[in-house]
């Protein structure tokens, strides 16, 4: 068994419920949506084998994957998420939610986009729910999204790195205040910001 790898890293897990907690970083090749506001490469990748990825990552002290692209449920299926699951290792995915995701994984982050009621359908509960927003986006309702223990608004950050002349660029400031006035209004869901870019990790 193999799959299609962009880039393999250990980092924090810089957004969402598990911000700040250390995991080892799969991002697999390709996507089925066209975002405007994409800020990753998902084109190409290097096929690895199941072994081989595992040479890769056992040198990290950490049991936890993040499964991330472009879009992982394009190419994981429960045989490849078995495999590392017998090897120890607990198994996330950040996915924008419109194919169905292994019952296999242990935390499901879902971020669909435009594609709430899809998402819904697909993968009726999850573990949270992340959604993007710039200046002007209107949240979709909760009820039209997979059920979820929490319901994250994400502003868009416009740069890779921020922060690196020490200040946040004025698009992603004006994100940032749209979208805390966002969270005071609709307090369902809770403000998450992508602190990898603000502190220049991965
Ligand atoms: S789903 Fe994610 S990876 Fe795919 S195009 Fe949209 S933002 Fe990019």
């Amino acid at each position: 068994m193999s799959l299609k790898i962009k880039e393999i890293f250990y980092s924090l897990q810089g957004e969402g419920g598990r911000t700040g907690e250390a995991s080892i970083f799969i991002r697999l090749a390709g996507c089925n949506l066209k975002c405007e506001f994409c800020d990753t490469d998902f084109s190409g990748g290097t096929e690895m084998e199941l072994t081989e990825i595992h040479q890769v990552i056992k040198k990290y002290p950490c049991r936890w994957i993040i499964w991330t692209g472009g879009e992982p449920a394009l190419q994981l299926t429960d045989e490849i998420l078995a495999f590392f699951k017998s090897l120890g290792y607990k198994q996330a995915i950040e996915s924008n939610g419109i194919l169905p995701l292994s019952q296999l994984l242990d935390y499901k982050a879902v971020s669909p986009k435009g594609n709430v009621l899809y998402a819904k359908k697909a993968n009726p509960i999850v573990d949270e729910i992340r959604m993007p927003v710039q200046k002007g986006d209107n949240l979709p309702e909760i009820e039209d999204l997979p059920e979820a223990k929490r319901y994250f608004v994400s502003p868009i950050f416009a740069e890779k790195r921020e922060l690196t002349d020490g200040k946040l660029s004025a698009e992603t400031r004006g994100n940032i205040a749209y979208c805390v006035e966002l969270a005071l209004q609709n307090p369902q869901w809770t403000l998450s910001l992508q602190t990898h870019k603000l502190i220049n990790i991965e």
